[in-house]
């Protein structure tokens, strides 16, 4: 039987980052596909956002409720850190006006062939085509079996991503891996997904972008309100604003939209105040400067009820009230979150309660780790998912050589 000192489940970034970190350490990384990174190259649309500036302390926030789990980790290994570790091995990155890291070159095979140079640097193995099938407890290790072998080692790293883009090779192997060690796993559900709305009245609108306010309301209370860029598709609305407040979306929420920043008393006072002093303009135009594009004005006009032809001094109180509420709350029906075929992420996954925060090892079965999105993680776009695969890998690489040099 072929022995480790790691065998780690996975070479996505979190698995190839892990293995980087492990140097001297005898290192095997068992891959299911015949290539690795398959979503890391789809990342940011093939540029890879593979992390966010600022200051780190702040960088949790946007983990949803995980921030406290990830919180270590991120202090351990930074974003700044991240930067840092592809500018040495050849990649210099750029910040861009929203605060997103990419490589300068813009291409996510710089991001990926850095990391396998890392490995290669660090003497791992990489075996393609081979999936894991199990991890049981042996010989004070682990004995991790394929169809083509069984392999006997120290460690175990499960770094094999959600399930999100499942031609990727991400398809929720890690699950029952984690299961069949005693863990709990929270039931998956897609993550950054566009939703899909009933009776899209925007549709004939799709490929608007606009800054906007969205609150997600379910069983009538209010659970989350979030700004940002905001993209009307043909099947409903997408972009960050979207994407970053999906995973509190299901089916048959509503969603209420804000297309101007303006709240609803004064964009009611502003359309009095411009139907005094220009009554004959229609009324679209009357709303000129709300940063909303005239297409957009016209079909919310429209959908208030107004004909299009009416002017300002032909607006009654009740087509003013209608029209406002459109600008300030535009109610749509959530018919589905997108499903994992579109998702880029993935809520739920191993219960982050069995796993130590500091080194991502298993609570429950010591020598088992576990980096990346495998786990119950996810963060919003901005590249805080890659920048958590990064962080985590690091950490569980860090204690796993403390434990081999023990
Ligand atoms: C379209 C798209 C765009 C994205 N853009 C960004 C972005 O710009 N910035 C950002 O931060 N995040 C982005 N993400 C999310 C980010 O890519 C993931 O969070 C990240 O890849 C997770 O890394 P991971 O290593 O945990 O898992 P993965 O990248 O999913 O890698 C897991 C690996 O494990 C392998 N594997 C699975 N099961 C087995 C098994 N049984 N045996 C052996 N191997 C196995 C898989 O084949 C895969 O190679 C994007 C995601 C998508 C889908």
């Amino acid at each position: 039987m072929p022995e480790y000192d790691v065998v780690i489940v996975g070479a996505g970034p979190a698995g190839l980052f892990c293995a980087a970190n492990l140097a001297p350490a005898k290192v095997l990384i068992l891959e299911k596909m015949k290539l690795p990174g398959r979503k890391l190259l789809l990342s940011g649309s093939g540029q890879c956002n593979l992390t966010h500036a600022g200051d780190v302390k702040a960088l949790s926030a946007n983990y949803g409720d995980h921030r406290a789990f990830v919180k270590p980790a991120l202090m351990a290994f930074s974003n700044q850190a991240a930067m840092d570790f592809f500018e040495k091995h050849g990649v210099p990155v750029q910040t861009n006006e929203n605060g997103k890291v990419f490589p300068v070159s813009l291409l996510a095979d710089d991001v990926l062939d850095a990391l396998l140079a890392a490995c290669d640097e660090a003497g791992v193995e990489i075996s393609y085509r081979e999936s894991v099938q199990s991890i049981s407890p042996k010989g004070g290790g682990y004995a991790v079996q394929t169809p083509v072998a069984t392999y006997q080692t120290k460690f175990v790293v499960i770094a094999t991503g959600g399930m999100s883009y499942p031609a990727t090779g991400s398809t929720g192997d890690g699950y029952p891996l984690a299961e069949g060690l005693g863990h709990a796993v929270i039931p998956p559900e897609p993550s950054l997904t566009p939703v899909y709305v009933a009776d899209h009245i925007l549709r004939d609108l799709s490929g608007i972008s606009l800054s906007a306010k969205v609150t997600i309301w379910h069983d009538g209370k209010k659970l989350i309100t979030r700004d940002g860029d905001l993209l009307i598709t043909r099947f409903g609305y997408s972009g960050p604003v979207i994407l970053d407040s999906s995973r509190w979306m299901r089916a048959g929420d509503v969603l209420k939209i804000a297309f101007t920043p303006l709240p609803p008393n004064e964009v009611d006072a502003l359309l009095k105040e411009r139907t005094a002093l220009s009554g004959g303009k229609l009324v679209y135009n009357l709303l000129s400067g709300l940063s909303c594009p005239e297409r957009l004005l016209r079909a919310l006009v429209f959908a208030a009820g107004i004909p299009e032809e009416t002017t300002g001094a032909q607006l009654t109180a009740k087509m003013r009230g209608a029209l406002v509420a459109n600008l300030t709350d535009f109610p749509v029906s959530i018919d589905r979150p997108g499903d994992f075929g579109v998702a880029m992420c993935t809520a739920g996954g191993v219960s982050l309660t069995e796993i130590n925060k500091k080194t991502c090892e298993s609570k429950i079965a010591p020598g088992i780790f576990f980096a990346g999105e495998v786990m119950d993680l996810d963060g919003d776009t901005g590249g805080y998912n890659i920048q958590a695969a990064f962080s985590t890998a690091f950490v569980a690489a860090k204690k796993i050589l403390q434990m081999l040099c023990a």
